[in-house]
């Protein structure tokens, strides 16, 4: 299982870490997207998109209280949502 918060997504521009700003899940990945928070990147050129294979990723599956644009707020459901 991968959980999402144990990795760091640093931006190769301004050198700082990025903020988790988005979710949604697109076929089997879920998809993540990072972003800088500060004025030196434009957020449009920078943003970061993790995708997560949505049957390993643990933190999709485990926190339904962030769930972005996420559908699907069934905690703890693990049956499969075809
Ligand atoms: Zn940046």
């Amino acid at each position: 299982m991968v959980n999402i918060r144990e990795f760091s997504v640093k931006c190769g521009n301004c050198q700082t870490y990025q903020t988790l700003s988005a979710y949604t899940r697109v076929g089997e990945y879920n998809v993540y997207s990072y972003e800088c928070e500060n004025d030196i990147c434009d957020v449009e050129v920078t943003r970061t998109l993790v995708e997560v294979l949505h049957e390993i990723d643990d933190f999709a599956n485990r926190d339904p209280n962030w769930r972005g644009g996420g559908k699907h707020g069934a905690h703890g459901d693990e049956t499969s949502q075809e």
